[in-house]
């Protein structure tokens, strides 16, 4: 931790000292009643987890899983599919039965449920404290990781709280006094000047302040080895319109991928006290939105190469470090399997697809004002960036139907602005169909996500449980206080208004 007092001893120690002399009486349970049904805990008297890993994969439903497995090289498995531990989480928000980021991330960080949209505080805008902080009160080092922006609804549960999600530049400026020893992936949205121009109170340029700070910025792979341990650092390199790095699919050679800020990471907060460090895949959800199962299955992959540095670092340290993969929601509603092709599924055909649907959008953008591309022409380009229309494979020939309503959706999306691009979402829907993709949805859904864990107190999070018990679950295996279920073996969600 930086800025902050390491003063604080974790308040495990006298606990776990009442709770071995009673395991020394003969007849006591040694189940920890806390914990009810969901999962033995190992020993009350093992330390707590000193090196943890908190993996979140926005918008990682169990189908994004397996969609992410489908499309590996044959032969290969996912690291998090590996790990001994698992559980179901339940995902509601207070006020609605399919939440958002920030309420979910609320519950992960803090252990308390609240109203989509807001940032670690409470429903009467209470403030929450977060594992981080609790992390720095104990004199562990934080990072916080992700692949869109820094100040985006999950990351900044983390280190910020407000009352909104939008309040992008506030929350932005509040990464300065958080105390987080590495900050890593994203730009920062709320420091574009819009962003700022919108905000109740332009706090200055997010970069400056975070020199003033006392952070190092860096921008490059390179730069970003050569920071000694202990430095607190701000990496981030090239970024989109949204200030979040690119879909994996469309990384270009040199750009830092979220495994080589997971590793670094690793590297700089590596200490005796112990680190938090959480780690978010938030293009998996980006993709899901987009309906886009290339996209989403190329993040989940990235995401889990990441899960992977976590893994070797955890075969260094077993006893003392806990690894947990988890979701904050599902997104999309991805089936697979669909109702057009039944039992034919084929989800390796998604392999064809060269670019993110973003990145093809892009491209019908230029067609567009440039007026020079004809529908022909649009259909080569099918073929070289999803395969449709290749004479190589039955499954991919577009039927004269296909080719009807792709016309008419090119014709339509080559109007003039602000007509919307209906063109590359009908190719996109086509492949998607043809791979046996289904999608239920264009936003999130209620269905519950899966937990995958290994290491110190991973017994945690076996069972089923909502996500606010995800959370504390997480500060107990910390040996953090605070971290008592309120409720339990009370394990059924309670939404408050809207459940069916
Ligand atoms: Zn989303």
């Amino acid at each position: 931790m930086i800025h902050r007092s390491a003063t604080m001893q974790r308040t495990w120690m006298l606990p776990a000292l009442l709770l071995s002399a009673l395991f020394l009486m003969p007849g006591c349970s040694a189940r920890n009643p806390a914990i009810g049904a969901a999962g033995e805990v190992p020993s009350r008297t093992a330390p707590p987890a000193r090196n943890i890993f908190l993996f979140i994969g926005d918008g990682m439903g169990l189908a994004q899983v397996e969609l992410g497995r489908a499309l590996l090289p044959e032969g290969d498995t996912l690291a998090m599919t590996s790990l001994p531990v698992t559980g179901l989480v339940s995902t509601h928000a207070l006020d609605r039965y399919i939440t958002d980021s920030a309420a979910a991330g609320t519950a992960l960080a803090t252990g308390h449920g609240t109203t989509v949209g807001t940032i670690s505080m409470g429903s009467r805008l209470d403030t929450l404290k977060t594992i981080v902080e609790m992390a720095e009160s104990a004199g562990m080092r934080t990072g916080i990781v992700t692949s869109v922006g820094i100040d985006n609804a999950t990351p900044a549960c983390f280190y910020a709280h407000s009352p909104s999600r939008k309040r992008i530049h506030d929350i932005a400026r509040q990464m300065v006094g958080s105390g987080v020893d590495y900050f890593a992936g994203g730009y920062a949205e709320g420091n574009f000047p819009l962003m700022r121009a919108r905000a109740d109170l332009d706090h200055g340029d997010i970069d400056s302040l975070m020199q003033a700070g006392g952070y190092r910025i860096v921008r490059n792979a390179p730069e970003l080895r050569a920071v000694q341990s202990g430095t607190p650092v701000w990496a981030y390199g090239r970024y989109d319109r949204n200030a979040a790095m690119k879909f994996a699919m469309d990384a270009e050679s040199g750009e830092i991928d979220l495994a080589t800020y997971t590793g670094e990471g690793i590297r700089l907060l590596e200490n005796p006290k112990g680190f938090f460090m959480m780690v978010e895949g938030g293009k998996i959800d980006w993709a899901c939105h987009g309906n886009d199962g290339a996209a989403a299955a190329h993040d989940v992959a990235s995401f889990d190469r990441a899960v992977r540095e976590a893994l070797a670092f955890y075969r260094r340290h077993p006893s003392t470090t806990l690894i947990v993969v988890t979701a904050d929601h599902e997104c999309g509603g991805l089936s697979l399997g669909n109702a057009s092709g039944g039992y034919e599924s084929r989800p390796r055909l998604l392999l064809n697809q060269r670019v993110s649907l973003e990145r093809f959008m892009d491209r019908v953008a230029t067609w567009r004002s440039e007026q020079r591309v004809t529908f022909p022409m649009a259909l080569d380009s099918l073929e070289v960036f999803f395969g449709l229309g290749s004479p190589c494979d039955s499954a991919l020939v577009l039927s004269a139907g296909e080719r009807r309503e792709l016309q008419l959706e090119f014709t339509a999306s080559m109007a003039p602005f602000p007509a919307p691009d209906t063109f590359s979402p009908a190719v996109s829907a086509i492949l998607n169909r043809r791979a046996g993709i289904g999608w239920g949805s264009r936003v999130h859904t209620a269905v519950p996500v899966p937990v995958f864990a290994i290491g110190a107190h991973a017994g945690l999070f076996s069972g089923s449980y909502p996500n606010t018990v995800f959370g504390r679950r997480l500060m107990q295996a910390a040996g953090f206080s605070g971290a008592t279920d309120p409720h339990p073996g009370e394990f059924s969600p309670a939404p408050a208004r809207s459940a069916p």
